[in-house]
């Protein structure tokens, strides 16, 4: 992990005309050191397609803009349009789409491949990248700043406190790690808790027969945290099944989900499927 951003050292035009609104997310960025940081994290070059996920006033639009070839950006607050018609004044690689985005259609939006650089609303965390999942192929990498806890869960090992559903099903299909934290004095208007710059690389380590099956074979191997793997599996898959398949990858018949590593997770569900 690299620098701990602690607080807004270098602003820019911290803007007194925007009423925020906690109900969509709004925590938005004005420090041009840090707006440069999480670019340069995203590896943004001339080449690039970028999406971003949450316009807001345009800041970090604009320092991407200066990097990349194309910036595709949704907003979903339509009384930041002129705010946002200003920057596209000023950047004309830039395409602002102001729809929710979880309501776009990613296959017409991006037609080559692109890398995803976003300060995304906290509240669909979760429904944003899994619908930037469905459409991995189409991604190099994604760089999202979200919650800490939450950064932390994705990129957890097995072993940590907090290893569990989000950080098997990710770390299955991508590299996951912790580029920056960013302290919750960095962002106007604050919010409660320090976020950190999470990226997703996809990896194509495993197979799968089926990633759905896999993710509810997950959620069904965490279903309870203090049961063993194989109570909570014995109501999908005969029981001495999932012994002798545990006892094949040297793990006792009492171990517990927080206990299996990524690829024993992938090898435990190809083999009860077969
Ligand atoms: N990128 C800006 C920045 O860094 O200062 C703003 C980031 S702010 C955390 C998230 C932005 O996402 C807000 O402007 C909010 O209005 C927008 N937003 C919230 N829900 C959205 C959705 N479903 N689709 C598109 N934009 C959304």
């Amino acid at each position: 992990m690299k620098k701990i951003f602690e607080n807004k050292n270098n602003s820019i035009n911290p803007d007194g005309k925007i009423d925020y609104k906690k109900s969509l997310g709004q925590n938005f960025l004005y420090d041009t050191n840090l707006l440069n940081a999480i670019a340069s994290d995203g590896g943004v070059d001339s080449t690039d397609t970028v999406l971003e996920i949450g316009a807001g006033a345009g800041t970090l639009t604009r320092v991407l803009a200066n990097r990349a070839r194309k910036v595709i950006s949704y907003e979903i607050d339509k009384s930041l349009i002129p705010t946002l018609e200003n920057i596209a004044q000023e950047c004309k690689n830039v395409e602002f789409h102001f729809q929710d985005f979880m309501e776009s259609d990613i296959d017409l939006i991006i037609h080559d491949r692109a890398k995803v650089v976003a300060n995304i609303p906290y509240y669909i965390t979760t429904p944003i990248i899994f619908k930037l999942v469905e459409h991995i192929d189409k991604f190099d990498s994604i760089l999202v700043l979200i919650q800490k806890e939450v950064a932390e869960r994705f990129a957890s090992s097995v072993g940590g406190k907090v290893y569990g559903i989000t950080s098997v099903i990710l770390q299955s299909i991508f590299d996951v790690s912790i580029t920056r934290i960013v302290r919750k004095e960095c962002f106007t208007p604050s919010p409660k808790v320090d976020s950190a710059l999470c990226k997703l690389i996809p990896h194509k380590r495993y197979n799968f027969a089926d990633f759905e099956g896999f993710k509810n074979f997950v959620h069904l191997a965490f279903s309870m945290r203090r049961k063993t793997l194989v109570n909570n599996l014995k109501s999908a898959f005969e029981k001495e099944k999932i012994i002798s398949a545990l006892n094949n990858l040297k793990y006792k018949e009492l171990t517990r989900p927080e206990e299996i590593s990524v690829e024993n997770f992938i090898n435990l569900y190809n083999m009860l499927n077969n």
